[in-house]
């Protein structure tokens, strides 16, 4: 992802006003040879995403801002607690049968694997299930414990995050979804709250709700 897809004649207009800019809306449209109306969606695209300035009197001008800019800007500005989803938890007693039922019943590929107070003490993933399944063991006599990947090894993010660090995470680390945490000082030590899942699915729906505005 390099730069928006902005049409043929976006594009023109770009190259126009980086030549003749300051240049006021009716003089692109005549070097276009179209109406002043037919421009105006693309000029109002054009302003709104910061790629142009426009002045009342003077006319539009190039900011200096890529297109690749503007993308960065839009993303890097939008925080994990504005996409994030509920936290699907069960409790470190919690058998792996029940954390697979717990699977099926809530619809997630996740677990969060919290303690009696609630605090953050692991993730259980599909894979993980399947390879408690596969050890033979009486699933309803097996802990969640045992299977999960356990703190300090959990990859976190916060409500305040970018989402642009927080995706960077998920691809580095290789995995679906990260915890979403306050972090707590409880007697000395540092807790993890659990307050929501960031997962690859709330940046495909971004994606979406991005081009369907
Ligand atoms: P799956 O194993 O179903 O493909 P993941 O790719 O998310 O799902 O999980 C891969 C491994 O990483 C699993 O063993 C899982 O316990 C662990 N894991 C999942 N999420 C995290 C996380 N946020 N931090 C650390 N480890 C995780």
């Amino acid at each position: 992802m390099s730069s928006i897809e902005l049409s043929k004649r976006q594009e023109h207009i770009l190259v126009i006003v980086e030549e003749f800019g300051p240049i006021t809306g009716e003089q692109i449209a005549e070097k276009l040879n179209l109406s002043r109306a037919a421009l105006r969606p693309d000029l109002a695209i054009l302003t709104m995403s910061g790629l142009l300035g426009a002045r009342p009197r003077v006319g539009y001008y190039r900011t200096g801002k890529t297109p690749s800019d503007v993308i960065a800007g839009v993303l890097g500005n939008i925080k994990v607690a504005q996409l994030q989803s509920q936290p699907i938890a069960v409790k470190n007693t919690c058998t792996v049968y029940d954390a697979i039922v717990t699977m099926f019943t809530e619809d997630v590929g996740t677990l969060i694997v919290v303690s009696e107070n609630g605090y953050l003490e692991g993730v259980v993933s599909r894979k993980d299930m399947l390879k408690a399944t596969l050890s033979g063991t009486n699933l309803n006599s097996l802990p969640v414990n045992v299977s999960m990947t356990r703190m300090p090894n959990i990859v976190v993010t916060y409500p305040n995050e970018s989402i642009l660090v927080a995706a960077q995470k998920l691809l580095s680390h290789q995995v679906d979804s990260l915890p979403v945490v306050n972090v707590l000082d409880v007697e000395g030590s540092e807790k993890y709250q659990v307050i929501g899942r960031f997962t690859k699915t709330n940046i495909t729906r971004l994606f979406v709700q991005l081009v369907s505005k």
